[in-house]
């Protein structure tokens, strides 16, 4: 028992490939996947496979997302119910502490497309509207998305430009008219490893929750210190009710292969409160800049105006990067730096962006 007691948890910490993020004050930023398969659609692994490699890589919540109208392996899972991953794995992610979230994906042709239904109480309701002669039929696809909002679901639209015939993401009427009647809430910005820029301006511009999501359907692989694309939450307590009102009210981050794209009001945070900046004077020309990055994302920083003060850098450019979890250290010059008084400058975060090409915009502060 002792044996059990002392090796486990050092074991399981070994294991873990999480991506260290900041805390935000007054909110838990959790880290979710709200797009997965499993055996009982598409998908090539059993359901409790993916609550564990959640808990490997630190998540807080997932969703298994199976197809209502593409159950390939039906012939072997003959389950008639489309929750029946959600049953199989409750009681993994509730020994692990995953929140796990009742879930399916409503998988129409384009246009409209797929869209995946969170929160969901009865999926098996969905089946009524699926035309047996023609399952990817999505004439009816707001009659569908009316029975999820009744259920209280939070429907976002997948990967909008997936079977597109050029390949990209468009707006039709049909999503104008789901947008209208409020019968979608967010969409994907990111899905597996495609970002799409022009999804993240609707988000913006329509008031939409920013979704990012792997869409895993094999086993997930990763090396130590590569994440999975995922939505980071700014919720007010780290439960399914939070996770729900958070994505309700838009507070969400798409975080996608060390990139984060969101609002300013909830990326801001997470870089300001990722870095610690320190400076100690050589002499009256020389500094040094000790800036220790303690979140997993790399910050890439673009110089916009230093006000008199000259970074050595490797690089001729002016850019530089603040890595991951690391202790970095720029020295910087100026014609006379005086003790005791606060500098600041000016950079973009390159690999944070507040808007489609946008990078954020970060004040450097710091006191000699
Ligand atoms: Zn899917």
């Amino acid at each position: 028992m002792l044996v059990l007691l002392t090796v486990l948890p050092v074991f399981a910490q070994l294991k873990k490939n999480s991506l260290k993020l900041p805390s935000i004050q007054g909110y838990e930023l959790l880290k979710c996947d709200f797009h997965m398969h499993t055996v009982f659609s598409d998908g090539m692994v059993w359901p409790t496979t993916r609550v564990l490699e959640a808990n490997q890589e630190g998540l807080d919540a997932i969703a298994l997302t199976e197809h209502i109208e593409y159950t390939p392996k039906s012939e072997d899972f003959t389950s008639k119910d489309h929750l029946r991953s959600y049953a199989i794995a409750e009681k993994s992610a509730k020994e692990l502490g995953i929140i796990l979230i009742k879930a399916t994906e409503i998988t129409r042709r384009m246009a409209p497309g797929h869209f995946n239904v969170l929160f969901v109480k009865d999926a098996n309701a969905f089946e009524t509207f699926v035309n047996k002669d023609d399952t990817r039929d999505g004439k009816n696809i707001a009659e569908t998305l009316d029975e999820a909002k009744k259920q209280g679901a939070f429907v976002f639209w997948n990967h909008p430009w997936f079977q597109h015939p050029e390949n990209r993401s468009e707006w039709q009427k049909i999503h104008e008219e789901l947008d209208q009647k409020k019968l979608i809430s967010g969409i994907e910005v990111v899905n597996g490893d495609r970002y799409d820029s022009l999804v993240f301006k609707w988000c913006l511009d329509k008031n939409l929750t920013i979704m990012s999501n792997s869409d895993i359907h094999a086993p997930m692989v990763l090396f130590p210190g590569q994440y999975r694309a995922m939505t980071l939450v700014l919720a007010k307590e780290r439960s399914e009710k939070g996770i729900q009102e958070a994505l309700v009210n838009h507070r969400t981050i798409a975080c996608m292969e060390g990139q984060l794209f969101g609002k300013e009001e909830w990326v801001k945070p997470v870089v300001d409160n990722s870095l610690i900046v320190k400076a100690r004077q050589i002499n009256d020309k020389t500094a040094i800049l000790e800036i220790e990055n303690t979140s997993g994302i790399p910050y890439k920083m673009e110089l916009t105006d230093a006000s008199g003060i000259r970074f050595r850098l490797n690089s001729p450019l002016n850019d530089f990067t603040l890595d991951a979890l690391s202790q970095n250290t720029i020295t910087i010059t100026s014609s006379n730096f005086v003790k005791g008084t606060e500098y600041s400058v000016k950079l973009n975060v390159l690999n944070v962006q507040v808007g489609a090409g946008k990078p954020l915009e970060y004040i450097l502060k710091f006191r000699i």
